[in-house]
């Protein structure tokens, strides 16, 4: 019998080979119609015998091509239209608010990569080559459907060859949209101050300068890299001093598996990620021996950031030449990522020595994403290119919301459907260039997504600038505007990648969050699901001398603790801490604090890390943000679960957690000479206790023993393991962050879910 049916294939089917593979399908079985990619995704009308037609609607998601991901197929039977043949149509847009799904950048493929190195091939050492199954994707379109004319290759007009491979169904570059060869395609280039410099090779030109130590500007899938030599001491020094960068770990790339091996432990999961198509930043163990690449890289630190070459141009510039490059982000200190030719001239320049450019543009500025591996789980440091803009799928639908995020580390949120789409990675929403390319991502992603929002979701805090921004579109296209709780927006991020609904214990700890009181949190035990939180809980109350100055400068939050506790004594305490300081110093925090001068009140755990940091002589100052704790994490030992004391107080309002008894027999081991790093270790896991009391107290109350776990503090790899082990030893079952950062990348998934349930 015949029938006909008509097939709608949501998720990524576009720009991943899913027609050519419809086509081959289709020969198989003899049917006959047509398919094309329009804004719902992939429409496939056909018809045929009855088996026939229906092994081919089997067959489509057991033999999908290798990128593409079905989220849903919507069958309809219709009347046999007495097709001929069958035909791949043009492209087609639906109604102005469909949408498909797009695929993430993906790095070059097998089949590529053996080309790219064969002389043979035409393509041989073509520093663009791609296919259906690999190449830039996100990074370049400007519109869906995908198709060339919408992605910034449109400005490349395919030579006959290229063009019959592209028309070519068995070809694998049929409808390959960025394909390009070395007669019609971009082209490196080689400059110096600002100069486009005659070069034959400029690759080889950048590979020789390099080696002598010099700082290039490369660009990359995503925006431009800053890249040196990892194993040259002065290149690097120099990089940090040119970039204004004392001691934040730089990433690095190195030509494969086996050079990571000589100077870093990989367990066979983190093998597999360094070699995922995503190609993200993995932090790895540092070897013992690590020392054939620059201290300089990522002092005081047992973890290196670790990727594998994802371009060809990658490829062609490590090869065999070096065992690794520093490759990070082209920017100052967390502006956005630099991806613009002329900007990254003008800006650039006084950091490096050459640029290795090319002339295809960059649309969509994305960061590489790091990842590290904690409870044997890969966990988001930074979730950006190779991830976005895939979304965090829902098993409930919500409304369709924007969500703006906090400050550090921002991204924003789009939901729509079933489906959350958090954005690339901005940086720190504190400058003009981070709130511009946040508000240029907002017009670029609303297209991409075909959303409208007519709701608004921001933090609570009033003075950060995606809050200002909130407001300001709001009140001028007259939308709802949702502010949400900092840390009630972590824990629902959690959930919501979880796919949890029900009421869960929350346990958010974090640097700085604006809470309901107007005091600063951040080490908060909420009772939460998507539609309210109660605060049962949290870290005491301490003063934060100098506000914002107090997060860069340990020290201060170090003293408010000890001035709390012990008073006018604290100046006579007979430990380092107090030497070191400059008595006169000393004094001004006290009055701040007895006078309550911009000495806000913090519950935070980021800044009871950074007090304990300080106190044993790691860091009294830092020059980036996490430092303090960071470094206190790695001199932990392993194997030891001795703690300190702490108190639980129940109070009216909830809990405290009173850590002064701890912070006491912290200065009595100073006092006894006790190592650092024991120290260290024990005050992690008296952390973790307290956070296991707690826990069990709320459940005595609650009956609830599911927990979620999230904010920047759980990045930390030691206690996070601490934290889980102890809790699942209790019965309780736990969630941590699979999908997104638990740091402030994670915000705005929150705050879209909670405004938008
Ligand atoms: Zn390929
Ligand atoms: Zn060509």
């Amino acid at each position: 019998m015949k029938l006909r049916k008509n097939i709608i294939i949501k998720g990524i089917v576009q720009g991943v080979g899913f027609r050519p593979f419809i086509h081959k399908l289709v020969s198989i079985y003899q049917l006959h119609g047509w398919v094309l990619n329009s804004d719902l995704g992939v429409e496939i009308d056909i018809e045929g015998k009855d088996t026939d037609l229906n092994k081919f609607i089997i067959d489509i998601p057991k033999k999908l091509p290798p990128l593409a991901k079905i989220e849903e197929m919507r069958i309809k039977d219709l009347p046999p239209a007495g097709y001929i043949g069958f035909s791949i149509k043009k492209s087609i847009s639906k109604k102005e608010n469909n949408f498909v799904l797009v695929s993430p950048d993906i790095s070059i493929c097998q089949d590529c990569l053996e080309e790219l190195f064969n002389p043979k091939n035409r393509r041989f050492r073509y520093p663009f080559i791609n296919c259906t199954n690999c190449g830039p994707r996100f990074t370049i379109i400007k519109d869906i459907p995908y198709d060339r004319e919408k992605t910034t290759m449109d400005e490349f007009k395919m030579c006959p060859i290229c063009q019959k491979e592209y028309e070519n169904i068995e070809d694998r570059r049929y409808h390959a949209q960025p394909n390009a060869c070395e007669i019609c395609g971009p082209v490196v280039s080689f400059y110096k101050n600002k100069k486009k410099l005659q070069i034959k090779d400029p690759v080889k030109e950048a590979i020789n300068r390099l080696k002598q130590g010099e700082i290039g500007a490369i660009k990359g899938l995503g925006g431009y890299h800053l890249a040196c030599d990892a194993t040259n001491d002065q290149a690097v020094s120099r990089l940090r001093r040119l970039k204004n960068r004392e001691a934040k770990p730089f990433a690095i790339m190195s030509p494969d598996i086996e050079k990571i091996k000589q100077f870093c432990l990989i367990e066979p999961e983190e093998e597999e990620l360094l070699t995922d198509r995503a190609r993200p930043i993995v932090l790895l163990k540092k070897k013992k021996n690590y020392q054939v690449i620059s201290t300089q890289v990522a002092p005081n630190n047992n973890y290196l950031g670790v990727m594998l070459p994802y371009t060809p141009l990658h490829y062609l510039l490590l090869e065999d030449h070096f065992l690794a490059l520093i490759m990070t982000s082209g920017n100052f200190s967390e502006e956005p990522i630099i991806s613009d030719n002329q900007e990254a001239f003008e800006k650039l320049d006084k950091v490096v020595d050459f640029f290795l450019a090319y002339n295809r543009n960059i649309y969509n500025r994305c960061d590489d994403s790091v990842i590290k591996f904690i409870n044997n789980e890969p966990m988001f440091f930074r979730r950006s290119r190779g991830y976005v803009p895939y979304p965090v799928t829902l098993d409930f639908k919500i409304k369709e919301v924007m969500a703006l995020g906090g400050e550090l580390k921002n991204t924003i949120s789009f939901s729509k459907e079933n489906y959350v789409f958090p954005s690339q990675y901005f940086g720190d929403l504190k400058s003009l260039e981070t709130l511009n390319f946040l508000k240029e991502s907002i017009k670029k992603l609303e297209k991409i997504f075909r959303v409208n929002p007519k709701i608004i979701a921001c933090d609570l805090h009033p003075d950060y600038l995606s809050t200002q921004y909130a407001e300001e579109i709001a009140q001028a296209n007259n939308l709802e505007l949702k502010k949400i709780q900092h840390h009630h927006a972590h824990i629902a991020s959690c959930m919501a990648e979880n796919n949890i609904h029900e009421t869960v214990i929350g346990i958010a700890y974090d640097g700085t969050g604006y809470g309901d009181d107007d005091n600063i949190w951040g080490g908060e035990f909420l009772v939460c699901n998507f539609k309210k939180y109660t605060r049962m809980g949290h870290l005491q109350y301490y003063p934060l001398p100098g506000g914002d100055k107090a997060i860069t400068e340990p020290w201060r939050m170090t003293y408010s603790y000890l001035y709390s506790i012990f008073g006018q004594k604290a100046k006579t305490l007979n430990i380092d801490f107090i030497k070191r300081r400059d008595y006169n110093k000393l004094l001004v925090i006290e009055k701040m604090i007895d006078k309550k001068i911009n000495s806000p009140l913090t519950s935070s755990c980021g800044r009871l890390f950074d007090a304990i940091s300080s106190l044993i002589g790691i860091e009294d100052e830092i020059s980036y943000e996490g430092q303090a704790a960071m470094e206190l994490e790695s001199i932990c030992l392993p194997k030891i679960n001795n703690s300190y004391g702490f108190d639980i107080i129940e109070k009216e309002k909830g809990y405290i957690i009173e850590p002064k008894k701890m912070i006491i027999e912290v200065i009595n081991d100073l006092e006894k000479g006790i190592s650092k790093g024991l120290i260290a270790t024990k005050f992690h896991n008296t952390v973790a206790q307290f956070t296991l009391k707690l826990c069990i107290k709320i459940k005595e109350k609650t009956k609830i023993n599911k927990v979620a776990i999230s904010g920047g503090v759980f990045q930390n790899k030691y206690l996070t393991e601490k934290v889980i082990s102890l809790l699942e030893s209790r019965e309780f079952v736990v969630f941590s962050h699979k999908k997104v950062p638990p740091n402030d990348g994670g915000i705005s998934l929150g705050q879209a879910v909670i405004a938008g349930s």
